[in-house]
């Protein structure tokens, strides 16, 4: 069984389409500042992470025109500066600063600009990987071999495959299970299990519809709770969450099945999520050297997957 980790790192790119921000800060260093205190503790108990990341946030600056197929007006939010200029759309030091570390965390692709792969298409999603993988050789000397589709919208798995991924997260929506159930499973839980799956040559691991590492009833980055949350205490809905994320690597263990948690790292990016995520982590990693579980990242539990399968076609 094991326990794998994405945090999808966007910034302004996560939201250019749509209207609003208010889940950011204003220059994007409480962000930065929850990367560096994520990383710092990731070192200290030794949890590896897969980092989705934006290609364009990877770029030093842009004239803020790019030459995809992609409909009119899709790069229009686009600064055409740089990271001292816009920090929201440019964070060029992001990719050395996760790499850099002594933890073997992931880089892997969240598309160029955020595109919405199921909306987008074949085409312009094909363009959109090829530029984020061929900058991220650039960078880093190789590409992904995993994707996280922004929004959840599902690419084409020979799109995929065509630009060399192997892996790519889903999203299995719970809310058929009724209001009161589905507000249950947020707050308590139990997390949900889903065994990854190789289908159609990529590999799929799932995870809820709604961020799980970070909590439902605390403030997702800098935008408050849903108000029904907000009379609760924050220690007490700590509290819960921190419950939360223990249950549901017990029920990986249980089960004997893997768990998938992720956020965004904007959601991480403020005082009151921090503390039951860290304390998490610290468990996470105690229980994976007791050897009760596995942790691992995407390209990992890509290779894990598809070699159970081999050898299970030797067993045949
Ligand atoms: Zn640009
Ligand atoms: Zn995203």
């Amino acid at each position: 069984m094991a326990v794998t980790i994405s945090i999808e790192v966007e910034l302004g790119w996560g939201v250019h389409d749509l209207e609003g921000s208010e889940h950011l800060s204003e220059n994007g260093e409480a962000e930065r500042n929850a990367l560096g205190r994520l990383l710092d503790h990731c070192d200290r108990v030794d949890v590896p992470v897969s980092f989705d990341v934006v290609g364009h946030l990877l770029e030093d600056e842009c004239d803020g025109t790019h030459d995809g197929p992609h409909g009119n007006g899709w790069f229009e939010a686009d600064p055409g500066t740089d990271a001292e200029a816009n920090p929201l759309f440019y964070a060029p030091a992001v990719g050395h600063e996760i790499l850099g570390r002594q933890t073997d965390h992931e880089l892997c692709t969240h598309t160029y600009s955020h595109v919405i792969c199921g909306d987008a298409s074949p085409e312009t999603v094909a363009w959109e990987l090829r530029r984020a993988q061929s900058q991220l050789e650039t960078l880093t000397g190789s590409a992904a071999h995993s994707v996280v589709p922004p929004r959840h919208s599902p690419p084409e798995r020979a799109t995929l495959r065509g630009a060399g991924i192997e892996t790519v997260r889903v999203s299995r929506d719970t809310s058929d299970r009724g209001r009161l159930a589905r507000a249950g499973e947020l707050v308590v839980g139990p997390h949900p299990t889903f065994e990854p799956r190789l289908v159609d040559g990529v590999v799929e691991t799932y995870c809820t519809s709604y961020p799980s590492l970070t909590a439902s009833t605390l403030p997702s980055g800098q935008r408050p709770p849903p108000p029904p949350f907000r009379a609760l205490p924050v220690g007490l809905r700590q509290r819960l969450h921190r419950r939360y994320l223990s249950r549901a690597v017990d029920a990986a263990v249980e089960s004997d099945g893997d768990c998938h948690l992720w956020c965004h790292l904007y959601d991480l990016a403020n005082d009151a999520q921090w503390p039951p995520v860290r304390e998490f982590l610290t468990e996470l990693g105690a229980r994976r050297d007791r050897g009760e579980v596995d942790v691992v990242t995407m390209a990992s539990l890509n290779e894990r997957v598809r070699s159970t399968r081999e050898v299970a076609a030797t067993d045949d």
